[in-house]
């Protein structure tokens, strides 16, 4: 299993990054995991368009998924002509969501969408769970489990048991850390570096790569509140940085 990201600038794309994106690929088989503002541009480095299988959305906030509208015209009017119809998983919604967005109700001539539900969903040669966690919209994390290894990601969340579940033992556990640490962060909307990191630690992560960062700050604060709660390697997210999970 490889991962690749994509996009990790959290809330807007920025100067350096495009809005949450990562490729998961195995077996051939490629999945496109969340595709926010600017995302798109920045996954035609690492895969022709034609060559996506599927694609999860966590959630249906700006940063995660619109860039699903360029994607409809990519598949819709491809040169090689329309190309055939490729699922996408998300919450309940998804396919008004971006219909809206496009300000065209067609997106399903293209999109076969699949409504996502907490529990287990096969994804190619991906074994997915799915979990709710916290966030002001439906939100799902994700745990991905392909050849003995398994990556999870966060979505968008604040403290959540359910997040710790979903990473327990994880190799790699991609994590949100949109917040700055701060006194009285709001509950239920983002993480900090800090409480990523513990989030690691109750999981058991193997490692820790934060991600959703704002582009407007400084990430060492975070990376150093990360490393001092977990004690495994932790990492920013990058565009373009590569991940083999074997
Ligand atoms: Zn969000």
């Amino acid at each position: 299993m490889r991962l690749t990201v994509v996009g990790c600038s959290g809330s807007m794309p920025g100067p350096h990054s495009p809005a949450s994106c990562y490729l998961l690929e195995a077996e051939g088989f490629r999945l496109v995991v969340n595709l926010g503002n600017g995302a798109l541009g920045g996954l035609q480095r690492y895969t022709a368009l034609n060559r996506v299988d599927a694609v999860a959305l966590s959630h249906l906030h700006a940063d995660h998924c619109l860039d699903m509208c360029p994607l409809w015209i990519a598949r819709k009017y491809s040169d090689e002509g329309p190309l055939s119809s490729i699922p996408v998983y998300g919450p309940a919604g998804a396919a008004e969501r971006i219909a809206r967005a496009n300000d065209n109700p067609d997106v399903t001539g293209v999109f076969d969408f699949v409504t996502l539900t907490p529990g287990r969903h096969q994804i190619g040669p991906f074994d997915v769970t799915a979990g709710h966690v916290s966030h002001p919209i439906e939100t799902f994390a994700f745990r991905f489990e392909q050849g003995g290894r398994a990556l999870t990601y966060s979505g968008d969340t604040g403290e959540s048991p359910a997040l710790v579940d979903l990473a327990r033992s994880a190799d790699v556990f991609l994590c949100e850390a949109g917040f700055p640490d701060l006194p009285g962060l709001p509950p239920n909307l983002h993480l900090c570096g800090r409480q990523a990191g513990q989030h690691a630690a109750r999981a058991g992560a193997g490692r820790l790569i934060l991600t959703h960062l704002d582009p407007e700050n400084d990430p060492g604060p975070n990376l150093a509140g990360a490393a001092g709660a977990f004690g495994g390697p932790v990492t920013l997210a990058v565009p373009g940085q590569v991940t083999d999970l074997g």
